[in-house]
């Protein structure tokens, strides 16, 4: 098979796909990759308000409604009720100790709650990426891409900006010439290995080893500890973080009841779990669970939907982001952690940015420009950074719930502020804009100063440090966010426990440079109330375009997953 396109994507999970179709929209001849079929398992499923603006102003921008409902639980429910997701009302972390049940002290227990939304039906959504993920390739054939799954890839050659790709496909030879790649094939990905694209892990702080599952039956944290003080929203619909001496566990509740769940591992942590060398990622998840009691007890009859998984380590960097004819997606070029849910949204502002570039490119050389793609890489670069500073910083303030608690308000300003800030400006100013305070002169430094400070607390080795020392750096914390904490975060009086806030929002309006009226006026945008926006009509080359497409592509029926084809190979769930 021979076949010449503007633009192949590479990876056919959200970014890749989405990012296909909103490229077919704007007339694109764009031909989609993917090694594996859809629907398939995959993990990394927690959204929040970042991510879900980006998916808001894609349906605006290029008339995609289907992403304006996918947005919020309430619209998703509404419109796609098919499609598996779990309502997220906001973040919750709690505290373990070894051999001791969680520990039900009031309002000062070991608890920290930050809703992300004011109600349900404005809420985030855990997606239950089979369903979620099939839904975006099938939108992007509907659209016009053409879409070959059981591809494999085997060679990538660059001539003047313009690539030509050979592989399989059911045996037989693809040939594929293309002005344009986008790789959004994942960690170990495609353009990484053609172009032998140097890692650039050594520049990064965070570690960690993985072992996870979805579960069916697992408990609520509510249920085991049903005294503890009503939060801004029930604990249990969120993501849930349980943080533990060797690292933390995330559990996200779908609304069908299955749990996806994963204890990160510092490497430390997993070495004091595993004496023989060996890691068992069965055995190391019943030894978690032993260790810690309520974790023990919220999953004693659980059962894994999916073998129980291990994955060494989950990290990946790579030292390019885009070249002349290809870019890469965030998740091809860079991956830190779960912890904060940073993944999807960086995802969905990469795709916001490279359709914006196209968009550009649409009347001329049909591709992005060098200066583009180096404004691309650079952000990518400051991003991933960035990212692993705060996390990083996370990890070592594990050691104490205090130290912890403090710098999550860091993340918490950053991307609360950013919030408002884009559900008050110019939707084509914000696609630019940086990650998590990058290129804000408060924000943008604190990361690095805050990780820097924290080692030094806990003397890298996970010492909790004095009294008088986390003290001292909640109060700096505190001090340092101040001129950014638009949503009354690090406030002694909350006791860990912060609701979304808009009389908080209105007495700080000068932080975001309005006057109280001018903040009024805009607060039902704020809110998330008003009328369903106006969709962007395609253009109308596009339209003809598509319509004389064939429509390519197999499909399985929703429910049926097959495995990850995108963990590394090492990973236990590929090799069962
Ligand atoms: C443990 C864990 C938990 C996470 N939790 C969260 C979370 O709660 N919230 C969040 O925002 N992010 C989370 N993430 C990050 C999230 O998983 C990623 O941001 C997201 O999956 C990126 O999506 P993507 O479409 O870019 O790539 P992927 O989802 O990785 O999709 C890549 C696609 O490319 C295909 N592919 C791979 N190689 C090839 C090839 N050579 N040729 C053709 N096709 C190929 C694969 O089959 C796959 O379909 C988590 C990650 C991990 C590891």
């Amino acid at each position: 098979m021979k076949r010449t396109c503007e633009v192949a994507v590479v990876g056919s999970g959200f970014a890749g796909s989405l990012l296909a179709r909103v490229l077919a929209v704007l007339g694109y001849d764009v031909v989609l990759l993917e090694r594996g079929t859809h629907p398939r398992f995959a993990i990394g499923e927690s959204t929040t308000p970042l991510a879900n603006l980006s998916l808001e102003r894609l349906a605006v921008r290029y008339g995609l409604p289907d992403c304006y409902h996918l947005a919020t639980h309430g619209r998703w429910m509404a419109h796609l009720p098919e499609l598996r997701r779990g309502l997220k009302r906001g973040f919750t972390y709690y505290r373990h100790h070894p051999g001791e049940p969680f520990a039900d002290r009031g309002l000062e227990s070991e608890r920290l709650l930050v809703a992300a939304s004011p109600e349900d039906a404005l809420s985030d959504t855990h997606w239950v990426r089979a369903d979620v993920d099939h839904h975006f390739v099938r939108r992007a054939v509907d659209a016009g891409v053409e879409y070959l799954d059981r591809t494999e890839l085997t060679s990538a050659e660059f001539e003047d900006g313009s690539a030509r790709l050979r592989g399989r496909r059911d045996g037989d030879a693809l040939e594929l010439e293309a002005g344009f790649v986008i790789d959004a094939s994942g960690p170990d990905g495609f353009l990484a290995r053609q172009l032998a694209l140097p890692s650039g892990l050594e520049r990064t702080y965070t570690r960690a080893a993985l072992v996870f599952s979805h579960f069916d039956g697992a408990r609520l944290m509510r249920d085991e500890a049903p005294m503890l003080p009503a939060g801004p929203y029930p604990d249990d619909w969120a993501a849930v973080h349980h943080l533990i001496d060797e690292g933390w566990m995330y559990s996200l509740r779908f609304d069908h009841g299955t749990t996806s769940a994963g204890f990160l591992l510092t490497p430390r942590g997993l070495a004091s779990l595993v004496d023989d060398g060996s890691a068992d990622a069965t055995r190391l998840w019943s030894v978690l669970l032993e260790r810690y009691p309520t974790i023990g007890r919220l999953f004693a009859d659980a059962h894994a939907t999916m073998p129980i998984g291990f994955v060494p380590r989950v990290q990946h960097r790579l030292t390019r982001a885009a070249g002349a004819g290809w870019a890469l997606m965030p998740h091809a070029y860079a991956f830190v952690d779960p912890l904060f849910s940073t993944g999807i949204a960086w995802g969905l502002r990469a795709v916001e940015r490279l359709a914006l570039a196209f968009e550009d490119a649409a009347s001329g050389d049909r591709k992005p420009d060098a200066a583009t793609l180096a404004r691309y890489d650079a952000a990518l670069g400051e991003e991933g950074d960035q990212i692993d500073l705060v996390v990083a910083g996370a990890y070592e303030a594990v050691a104490h719930f205090d130290l912890f608690a403090a710098q999550a308000m860091l993340y918490f300003t950053s991307v609360s502020f950013a919030e408002v800030s884009q559900r008050l400006g110019a939707a084509d100013d914000v696609s630019w804009k940086g990650f998590l305070g990058v290129g804000d002169p408060v924000l943008g430094p604190l990361a690095r100063e805050s990780f820097e400070r924290l080692r030094g607390i806990t003397r890298q080795r996970g010492a909790p440090g004095s009294a008088g020392e986390r003290a001292e750096f909640v109060d700096w914390l505190g001090r340092a966010i101040a001129p950014r904490n638009v949503a009354g975060l690090a406030d002694p009086e909350r006791h860990n426990l912060y609701p979304v806030d808009f009389d908080v929002l209105m007495q700080r309006h000068a932080l975001l440079g309005m006057t109280r009226e001018q903040l009024l006026e805009r607060l039902p945008a704020l809110r998330g109330l008003g009328p369903e926006p106006r969709f962007a009509e395609p253009p109308a080359a596009a339209r003809r375009d598509v319509a004389s497409r064939p429509a390519r592509g197999d499909f399985g029926p929703l429910q049926e997953c097959a495995p990850d084809t995108n963990l590394p190979e090492w990973s236990t769930l590929k090799l069962r």
